[in-house]
């Protein structure tokens, strides 16, 4: 077994809250509403996995698989120009870009199918000098939960996304990588999936992750980020900012 690394997010309070970082082989979920900055955290690790170990890094790129089109290369720009004023160097921008492999997800069939290409990737650019670390699923349920409405698939769906996790949770351990998950709730309560606190796949995606982050905005740029049932960790709230250079304290 190899030794799990840590992937810095950036922020102080937030990687003391991880004890120093987002694991490797270990499945993250960041859930919230919609705008509480679940995409905008996935794209700051997708810069920052690049970065070598001194600067928090794991030295490595990054497959996303996209399931709402939300990647957003010019918000990548932003990161790095903003990882150049903080470090006080000069990042290339497209270097970082040429690191992240973004695949559309276009149903959850397809999604599911895509961790096999992922792997397939990963396994291509094992001994390269930048070997894949760090799996982003943007956004895990939405698919999901667009084609299986109606009780009589519940189980299906809970199957599948079972399923698909196992797949991911394969990834982040056969290449010590971090797996980020992203799952919306919402700010209602809803007729069907109920409590709106409770994320979207209910208590199989909660037992799958390993580690649980529940966002919510706070004033301006603000976000809070609450670590919920850790198997290692003390439960706890970091805050962060979400600026344009990227996230921030
Ligand atoms: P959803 O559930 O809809 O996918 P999300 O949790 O992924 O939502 P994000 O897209 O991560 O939400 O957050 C969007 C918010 O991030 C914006 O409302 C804005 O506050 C902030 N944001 C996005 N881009 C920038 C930027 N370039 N500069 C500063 N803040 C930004
Ligand atoms: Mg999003």
């Amino acid at each position: 077994r190899k030794l799990v690394g840590k992937l810095s997010t950036g922020c102080t309070e937030f990687d003391e809250m991880m004890g120093g970082g987002i694991d490797t082989q270990a499945i993250t979920e960041l859930y919230g509403e919609f705008g509480s900055g679940k995409t905008q955290v996935a794209h700051q690790l997708a810069v920052n996995v690049q970065l070598p170990k001194e600067q928090g890094g794991l030295s490595g790129s990054v497959v996303i698989i996209d399931t709402e089109n939300t990647f957003r290369p010019e918000r990548i720009k932003q990161m790095v120009e903003g990882l150049s004023e903080k470090y006080g160097q000069e990042y290339d921008p497209e270097e970082f870009l040429k690191h992240i492999h973004v695949a559309r997800a276009y149903n959850s069939n397809h999604q599911i199918l895509l961790v096999d290409s992922a792997m397939e990737l990963a396994n291509e650019l094992k001994d390269s000098d930048m070997p894949v670390r760090l799996f982003i699923v943007d956004s895990l349920t939405a698919h999901f939960r667009a084609e299986y409405i109606g009780r009589g698939t519940l189980a299906d769906r809970q199957q599948k996304l079972n399923k698909h996790l196992h797949g991911l949770q394969k990834c982040g351990d056969l290449y010590n990588a971090s797996v980020i998950v992203t799952n919306q709730v919402m700010s209602k309560p809803d007729a069907f999936f109920g409590d709106p606190t409770k994320p979207i796949g209910g208590h199989i995606v909660g037992h799958t992750a390993t580690f649980r982050l529940y966002l919510r905005k706070s004033k301006g740029d603000k976000r809070i980020v609450k670590l919920v049932d850790s198997p290692n960790l003390p439960d706890g709230e970091a805050i962060i900012s979400v600026t344009t250079p990227g996230l921030r304290d």
